[in-house]
């Protein structure tokens, strides 16, 4: 039969394991498959978030250059007509500069005359930006003086006669500097004269200008499609949990010099509002127009790092919470296995103790017996004397026997008591009466008061007996010197307290509430060589509880010990 008691010990073995190893195993399992499923996620996220800025990007290079493309012919349309003198075309051309701000410089290259060069005026202060024209003056008359009718054999191909060069160069300062200039041809003129005209973007417009609005405009463009709902990837093919963060993230554009073998992102050439440094998640090389600077994309604020740290520092305090709840369940575990292994040695402890214990009686009342039988014993004294020691040997069997059902019982949970009214102070002198001869024998002073009046209660006779008898002999046990035994029975306003006390070896006070535990015996020489169970102060325990009460010990090593009951004279109608 299991015990309730085991039963509970079991429980708290395998909730202690539970705690220790499952809970956090568990919590491993389910915390990976959620970062498992949050990369994937992610990922799905990512792609499509990629997909998205690469479609937005190429959008923006599209418009971009068709702005360029738009403000070329523009330019062009103002060119003066073929016949004009050159001052003519000169002047025309500084028409088209102050109509043009966003140009530095156009020209007009005609194979049989010389170039036509002509730069903002308002720049002309500026020795760099001299510098700049007589270079460029040079370039173009020397390249087009060569290769002119091959670029205009190459600009008749395209559906519009207009091409780009792109690209840095080393200014005067020793920097670099970006620069893209459009040629074109005068579709009016017969295709075998090599007739070009030009037009230089200013780089100053271009980064704080041109660049500047077009990031903002196409920014707030891509908004715009978002909430007409025709933005294509993140927002409309994830569900609104998946997009999640990324659906109130704005956007960030940057363009930056460089082309597919390098870039340089510490050189900006113009960023949107809202870039806050760092790299694009994605950008493109762009080119015709714009070639040898770079589109960049992000959403504002965050970069990848941020969103890896955030990562890092989420499964740090995971781990350090899981940690934790190990290390708890460890020491939990550990501590509940030390006890195991205590309560079994205690319980081999026990079978010993009581094997003897039990043997010791057993060979006496035989050994006595049989020599009475014998007849060899003649005078009536011995005889008596005989009958006497089979007798105690007998009743301390009984008692020990008794002790070790009432402690399986109550380790069954099955022990009943049978609560009668009773004369308790009765009671507590009639067993000590049944013991009084073996406590004078053994040399034991016995001091035994029992107030006067004390009420009537409702106890287990049998029970509270038990539990006086035990306590009496314990004080008999553990009394070397001084052999006293003070019994004393009062009330204590609606307490009436049994107290039993000695002036034996004493408890040690860490020992003090130990003793009362099931098999617990002190380490003192004298417990080590009496023989004893260590079940009696856990039955008076547990019979005191039983009636509501309450058992204590006061006691000093070498001194004595005093251990009283308290019952409530109210008792409960009935426990167990
Ligand atoms: P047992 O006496 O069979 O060992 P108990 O449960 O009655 O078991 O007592 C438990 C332990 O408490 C004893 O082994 C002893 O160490 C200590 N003890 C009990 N009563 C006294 C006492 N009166 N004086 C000193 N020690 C005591």
């Amino acid at each position: 039969m299991k015990s309730k008691r085991e039963g509970n010990t079991r429980f708290r073995l395998i909730l202690t394991l539970g705690l220790a190893v499952v809970l956090p195993a568990l919590t491993l399992i389910y915390v990976n498959f959620r970062h498992v499923k949050a990369i994937k996620r992610d990922k799905k996220v990512e792609a499509l978030i990629h997909r998205d800025f690469e479609y937005i990007l190429a959008v923006s290079e599209k418009q971009m250059n068709e702005k360029a493309y738009q403000l070329a012919e523009q330019a062009r349309d103002l060119f003066p007509p073929d016949n004009a003198t050159p001052e003519e075309k000169s002047k025309q051309l500084d028409q088209v500069l102050a109509k043009s701000p966003w140009f530095a410089h156009v020209y007009i290259f005609d194979s049989e005359k010389p170039i036509i060069f002509r730069s903002q005026p308002a720049q002309w202060n500026d020795p760099m930006f001299r510098a700049d024209h007589e270079r460029l003056k040079r370039v173009y008359s020397g390249w087009f003086g060569l290769e002119g009718k091959l670029i205009m054999e190459e600009l008749h191909k395209r559906p519009k006669p207009i091409s780009w060069y792109g690209g840095e160069y080393k200014g005067t300062d020793g920097q670099p500097h970006y620069s893209t200039s459009s040629s074109f041809t005068f579709p009016q003129l017969p295709r075998e004269r090599v007739v070009l005209g030009g037009a230089v973007f200013d780089t100053r417009y271009l980064k704080q200008t041109f660049f500047p609005e077009m990031l903002d405009l196409l920014i707030s463009k891509q908004v715009d499609m978002d909430q007409k709902g025709l933005f294509p990837g993140i927002f409309h093919e994830l569900r609104p949990a998946e997009a999640g963060e990324h659906k109130d993230q704005r956007l960030a554009m940057m363009v930056y010099p460089g082309n597919s073998r390098n870039e340089d992102l510490d050189r900006p050439f113009a960023m949107s509002p809202g870039w806050s440094g760092g790299e694009p998640e994605i950008s493109r090389n762009l080119g015709d127009v714009f070639s040898g600077l770079k589109l960049g994309i992000k959403f504002q604020g965050t970069t990848a790092k941020a969103l890896g740290d955030k990562w890092v520092l989420q499964s740090l305090a995971i781990l350090a919470v899981l940690s934790v709840l190990m290390i708890g369940g460890l020491a939990l575990t550990y501590r509940s296995v030390n006890k195991q292994v205590a309560l079994a040695k205690l319980k081999s402890d026990f079978v010993s103790n009581v094997s003897h214990e039990l043997r010791t009686p057993l060979a006496l009342i035989r050994l006595y017996a049989e020599t009475l039988e014998l007849g060899r014993i003649t005078t009536q004294d011995k005889k008596n004397e005989y009958y006497s020691i089979i007798r105690k040997e007998s009743e301390r069997l009984s008692a020990l026997i008794n002790n070790i059902l009432d402690f399986s019982r109550i380790e069954a949970g099955a022990k009943e008591y049978d609560f009668r009214e009773t004369d308790i102070a009765e009671l507590v002198r009639n067993t000590l009466d049944s013991y009084r001869f073996q406590i004078e024998q053994q040399g034991f002073a016995l001091e035994e008061q029992i107030d006067p009046g004390i009420p009537r209660v409702r106890v287990d006779r049998e029970a509270i007996a038990r539990a006086l008898v035990n306590l009496v002999n314990n004080a008999l046990k553990y009394s070397d010197n001084e052999k006293f035994l003070g019994v004393r029975l009062y009330r204590d306003n609606a307490v009436l307290k049994l107290e039993v006390s000695d002036r034996g070896i004493g408890i040690e006070r860490n020992e003090q509430t130990r003793i009362f535990e099931k098999f617990y015996r002190t380490c003192d020489p004298l417990v080590h060589n009496t023989k004893g169970s260590g079940l009696g102060l856990s039955l008076v325990r547990h019979i005191t509880h039983a009636h509501g009460g309450e058992v204590e010990v006061e006691s000093a090593p070498g001194r004595g010990s005093k251990f009283t009951m308290s019952l409530p004279l109210v008792q409960p109608e009935a426990a167990s």
